[in-house]
């Protein structure tokens, strides 16, 4: 069973601690910064033994070195993107099988944001860790991949059971809620979604994790065949492959 801390950093990331009790194993997922991981392992008595990054960018990778120097962890990655993972230790490629003590991830490699991203995959405890590919009520813009590849990279993710707790690596969700309505203002769930999602923001809460259940029935990016969204679209039959990266391309000028 793991236990999960989330850390607020920077502007809107957050970082995780998944923790084992049974073995004291414990990761952090994509540290953004070194110090607030320290003083959350500190106020509960937990070593660090493994960093989780799911890709290359600073605001995930920040903390590795100072984290590594301080605790000795180990950092695991994705292989190819090893020559830009700071300190990488452990390279990992599409499905493998990382252990955090007794608790088993599935790695999922999901290109789009980046050319070398990775998902941790928690099956028993039903967490996904997705780094920056899928947000609640949106996706990661296209830094490095085609429209393609992160459409594929949705679609296998939103193939995973609807219980999954989706930990995303940025509290994006009121604006990507507010561009999803846009899209589709008749959608109950969404709008529900985001009454929901306002009340906690204005208490200064966190609207992640989300769950996948509620994504396929709220996220555009994963709602290709919405007959809404289409019509919005101009686009009733269009492959949903091509009403992905409208809805992208529109996400990318929207404020
Ligand atoms: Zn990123
Ligand atoms: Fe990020």
């Amino acid at each position: 069973m793991l236990e999960i801390v989330q850390i607020p950093v920077l502007f809107d990331n957050y970082i995780y601690l998944a923790h084992d009790a049974g073995s004291g194993a414990t990761a952090a997922i994509d540290p953004a910064l070194a110090e607030p991981v320290l003083d959350a392992l500190h106020a509960r008595g937990w070593q660090l033994t493994h960093i989780l990054n799911t890709h290359h960018h600073i605001d995930h990778i920040g903390g590795n070195i100072e984290l590594k120097q301080a605790t000795g962890c180990i950092i695991v990655g994705y292989g190819e993107d090893a020559a830009r993972i700071s300190g990488i230790d452990v390279q990992l490629k599409d499905g493998d099988v990382f252990m955090l003590g007794s608790a088993r991830a599935d790695v999922l490699f999901v290109p789009g944001h980046t050319r070398g991203h990775i998902t941790y995959w928690f099956a028993d405890e039903h967490v996904l860790f997705c780094g920056d590919t899928l947000f609640s009520m949106g996706c990661g813009r296209l830094f490095e991949g085609t429209p393609e590849q992160m459409y594929a990279s949705l679609s296998r993710i939103a193939a995973l059971p609807e219980d999954t707790l989706v930990y995303c690596t940025h509290e994006y969700t009121e604006s990507n809620g507010r561009f999803a309505l846009t899209l589709e203002p008749g959608n109950g769930d969404l709008q529900t979604r985001m009454a929901e999602v306002r009340g906690l923001r204005a208490e200064g809460r966190p609207t992640v994790p989300s769950t996948l259940g509620v994504e396929k029935r709220t996220n555009p990016f994963l709602r290709t065949e919405s007959v809404e969204i289409r019509k919005n679209l101009g686009m009733l039959n269009a492959a949903p492959v091509q009403v992905f990266t409208e809805i992208r391309h529109r996400k990318d000028r929207f404020q």
